[in-house]
């Protein structure tokens, strides 16, 4: 009776302290090592609740209770790179490869601006020249809607064509640092594929005024919460406009088929923590997310997240963009699948 008085008392006092980690995380936007741990490790669901309470009250002060929308294009999935992780790295060979043309691309963002979207994100594997000659498409593209944002993700590339994509046009570049640990950053990459390359890279497309984005996976494997607090710290230095952030999730054809996906739960809890230190970050609610929960997007904005990606690929290609298995991939048309996502946001009393 008198042990189970004293457990009481202790699990109240740590419900206290975490609490008031919550707090002074919103009051001063930053948080010592020992206070972020308590956040992303409790396993006191009622605190990630109110963690997330916090931060969609900051998101929603900053922003209103809007979410914004991106047009995703995944414009190819032919890739140099072998990562472990990744559906299309190079050594898999079962894999179909394929590039969109410029017609198909400029159909795609004709769709999504008929639509209302605005941004125009496109991703796809490591490929330099042909990311040199996409810069003709992104011209063109900045020609017909000189309104909208348009946004890259195309992996590492020399600095005269980071300089040529953003001459033709391109304003926002997102490059996900992975891990901030160089010796993590080497067990989830071949040699060859360096951290300091990818940071040079990020520094590089921000001398060059693209809006940077960065962000990694959440339970790669090998992963501890010592990397997850380092990342922070440096997405806390370096401050990028925007973060990209989902779990990792398993794919059958790669060398890390056999490790577990991340937790929704951490990533949620990450969104809420950059989400205070970083109120003013386009932070996407992301599509791995939705893999893991089928409710990932509302739960995303809930967290802190304000952006959605619904993805304007041409349906027949997106089995191709295999990142990682079970990748949420609604076959209905983008119309559709954006009256879908405003009827989820207006449960929620957000609006596009
Ligand atoms: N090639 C570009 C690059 O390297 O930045 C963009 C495309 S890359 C496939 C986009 C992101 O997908 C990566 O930065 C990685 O974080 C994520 N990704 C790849 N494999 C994944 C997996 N198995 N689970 C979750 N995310 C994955």
């Amino acid at each position: 009776m008198y042990e189970s008085l004293v457990n009481f008392v202790d699990y109240c006092n740590c419900i206290t302290i975490v609490a008031s980690r919550v707090n002074e995380l919103r009051e001063r936007r930053t948080l010592d090592d020992e206070g972020i741990r308590e956040l992303l490790e409790s396993d006191d669901e009622s605190l990630a609740e109110e963690l997330f309470r916090h931060a969609r009250e900051v998101a929603v002060g900053q922003f209103g209770p809007v979410v914004w929308l991106r047009a995703l294009i995944e414009w190819s999935n032919v890739c140099r790179n072998d990562c472990y992780y990744c559906g299309i790295r190079r050594s898999n060979r079962a894999l179909p490869r394929y590039s969109l043309t410029r017609d198909e691309i400029l159909s795609c963002c004709d769709q999504a601006w008929r639509l209302g979207l605005r941004t125009f994100v496109l991703q796809g594997g490591e490929n330099p020249p042909a990311a040199e000659k996409l810069a003709e498409t992104v011209a063109e593209m900045r020609a017909s809607w000189p309104e909208a944002a348009i946004s890259l993700s195309l992996g590492e590339l020399p600095g005269e064509t980071y300089a040529l994509l953003r001459r033709s046009g391109a304003n926002r570049y997102l490059l996900r640092h992975e891990t901030a640990k160089p010796a993590l950053y080497a067990r989830l990459h071949p040699a060859g594929m360096r951290l300091e390359n990818r940071l040079a890279c990020l520094h590089h497309l921000r001398a060059l005024g693209f809006k940077t984005g960065m962000g990694m996976m959440v339970g790669s494997p090998y992963q501890t919460t010592d990397d997850l607090i380092a990342d922070i710290r440096l997405m806390e230095e370096f401050r990028p406009e925007m973060i990209g952030l989902g779990p990792f999730i398993p794919q059958h054809d790669t060398p890390f088929r056999d490790f577990p996906a991340g937790s929704a739960s951490t990533t949620l809890r990450l969104y809420a923590i950059l989400r205070l230190m970083l109120p003013q970050a386009w932070i996407p609610a992301t599509t791995a997310l939705s893999t893991l929960r089928p409710d990932g997007r509302t739960a995303g904005i809930l967290a802190g997240a304000n952006v959605v990606m619904p993805n304007f690929t041409p349906v027949e290609r997106r089995d191709s963009y295999a990142l990682y298995d079970g990748k949420s991939r609604p076959d209905a048309e983008a119309a559709e699948t954006l009256n879908q996502l405003k009827l989820e946001l207006d449960t929620i009393g957000y609006h596009v």
